[in-house]
C-alpha cells in the first residue's frame, strides 16, 4: 500500500490547478449532497482527483463511500503509480472547518484532509487539515499550474 505522508515532505502542500477545478466541478454536480473523493499525488503535491460516490442515509450533512469503491479508486491510484495523499469532502451548507463527524470518522492521520465549503454553490472556500494529537490543525496549501 502507498500511503503517503504529504506534510512529511513539506510544509506547504501543492495542490494542482487542474485537480482544484475537478474538485469545484464534482461539489457543483454534487450539489446540495456532500461530495467526497480521495486524493493521489506524489510526496506533497496532489495531482489527481478519484471521486467516490456518497452513500450517507443523510448526503446534505455526512459523506460515506462504499467499501468496494474505496477499493476500486485506490488500485487506480497504485495503477497510476500515484501515492493516496489524501480526502476530501464538502460541506454545501456549512462552514470549511470539521465537524464533530469529521472527528470521529477519521482513521488516517498522516493524510491531508481537505473540506470545501459551497454555501448556494457560491464562493467555495477551500481549506486544508493535518491531524495531530489535539486533533485537527489548519495549514497551508498553494495552488500550481
Ligand atoms: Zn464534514
Amino acid at each position: 500500500m502507498r500511503l503517503g505522508n504529504p506534510f512529511q515532505h513539506s510544509p506547504l502542500i501543492i495542490l494542482h490547478q487542474e485537480v482544484y477545478q475537478q474538485i469545484l466541478t464534482s461539489a457543483s454536480v454534487g450539489y446540495p449532497h456532500e461530495f467526497c473523493a480521495i486524493l493521489g499525488g506524489e510526496k506533497a503535491e496532489i495531482t489527481r482527483l478519484y471521486p467516490l460516490k456518497n452513500i450517507a442515509a443523510e448526503p446534505e450533512r455526512f459523506f460515506k463511500w462504499s467499501p468496494q469503491e474505496f477499493i476500486q479508486q485506490w488500485k487506480r491510484i497504485m495503477q497510476d503509480q500515484l501515492e493516496w495523499v489524501g480526502v476530501i469532502h464538502s460541506h454545501p451548507h456549512g462552514k470549511p472547518y470539521p465537524s464533530h463527524a469529521d472527528h470521529l470518522n477519521w482513521h488516517y492521520p498522516q493524510l491531508s484532509y481537505w473540506i470545501l465549503s459551497f454555501p448556494q454553490k457560491a464562493e467555495p472556500k477551500l481549506l486544508l487539515f493535518q491531524w495531530s494529537k489535539n486533533g485537527f490543525v489548519q495549514q497551508n496549501y498553494t495552488i500550481q499550474e
